[in-house]
């Protein structure tokens, strides 16, 4: 740290993202993102945008917006386009909350959450999961006037919460904001986007990292009733208004105009996911039951960290965490069929000299 560091930020710790090696050639299945390359004609999209990269992206991301908004039933004026979804959450930790509406969301839950709210000076509770890492709604309903967060399917869990559930936490006070991030739905969960019409206090945060295939594009976008989504864009306009490259937001559109095939790609994903689940579950691992395009795993023979280390060895990268509460745990991305059966045909040797 610099002597000029302000004051404000000298006690952060930043969020640390999954490891991108360079040292060697990995199978990745650490940071969730899709085993499947974007489509040509996505890639074709950015190649055609680059030409006019010396003009600044469209400040109102106009044509994705409409594209997206027709996607999902709703308005132009109730989607904004950010640069990633984590803009979307670090603008509505600054648009919805401060010490009068302090955020709340579980202990374990996107580790970006906590990181978020101190950097933007705002105080925050984590509310413990179940023992068995579910989410009790009734933790969030009797707490009315805090600003709410939950990740829906959960990371790195991958439970889903059920949206009649969901919807009675956003029902309980309509005096705060209930953010929903759906960075896993499309891949097994049911979107709350649908409820926004009766939910003025109801954001949906989702983006296209893992389902469309475009996580090194930076692209996310939020749903809300337009009052919401101005918020938003006030603190956007105050930020940073060619948020979104142009060739990003015409992979966007492009990927949009395919949505048939990443929805097919979606679901290989998660019938692998199933495959894969039972298959480490007759190996005698605890699985949670993921919605999402990862599992979350731990054997009772090998501590996580092992577990983690010794895949490593094999040329497997998988997530592990340190929080106490899940250090036996593993986070594993979920890949092709192929790149699933190497992964198990190395547990089963990691389990054999463990066992
Ligand atoms: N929310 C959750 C729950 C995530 O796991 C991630 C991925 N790290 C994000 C949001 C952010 O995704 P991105 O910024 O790539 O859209």
């Amino acid at each position: 740290m610099s002597r000029f560091f302000s004051d404000k930020y000298a006690a952060l710790t930043p969020y640390v993202p999954g490891e991108q090696p360079r040292d060697m050639q990995y199978l990745k299945l650490n940071t969730n993102e899709s085993p499947y390359p974007p489509l040509p004609e996505v890639v074709e999209a950015a190649r055609e945008e680059a030409a006019r990269a010396h003009l600044y992206s469209d400040p109102t991301a106009f044509a994705l917006r409409q594209a997206l908004a027709a996607r999902y039933n709703v308005s132009p004026a109730e989607v904004i386009a950010v640069n990633g979804s984590d803009e979307a959450l670090n603008f509505a930790f600054m648009a919805f909350c401060d010490a009068a509406h302090p955020a709340v969301f579980p202990d374990i839950t996107y580790g970006f959450y906590p990181v978020f709210a101190r950097l933007n000076g705002v105080p925050y509770e984590e509310i413990p999961l179940r023992e068995d890492f579910t989410l009790d709604p009734e933790e969030y309903i009797r707490r009315p006037g805090k600003t709410v967060f939950l990740a829906n399917p959960n990371a790195p869990t991958g439970i889903f919460l059920p949206l009649a559930q969901v919807e009675r936490i956003v029902r309980a006070d309509p005096d705060r904001v209930v953010i929903v991030d759906e960075a896993y739905v499309d891949f097994g969960g049911e979107s709350a986007i649908k409820l926004i019409p009766q939910y003025p206090n109801l954001l949906v945060v989702r983006t296209y990292s893992k389902s469309r295939s475009l996580a090194g594009a930076r692209l996310g976008f939020a749903v809300g009733q337009s009052s919401l989504i101005t918020d938003l864009e006030t603190i956007r306009y105050s930020t940073n208004p060619y948020n979104v490259n142009r060739m990003t937001l015409a992979m966007g559109a492009a990927s949009l105009a395919h949505d048939d095939i990443n929805r097919q790609r979606c679901r290989t994903v998660a019938e692998v996911r199933d495959s894969t689940a039972a298959e480490m579950r007759s190996l005698g691992f605890d699985v949670t039951d993921s919605s999402a395009n990862f599992l979350f795993a731990r054997h009772p023979a090998v501590d996580g960290e092992s577990f983690y280390r010794k895949l490593r060895q094999r040329g497997i990268l998988v997530r592990h965490f340190t929080l106490p509460r899940i250090r036996d745990y593993n986070r594993i991305t979920v890949g092709t069929a192929e790149q699933m059966k190497t992964f198990t045909a190395a547990v089963r040797e990691i389990l054999e000299e463990s066992t």
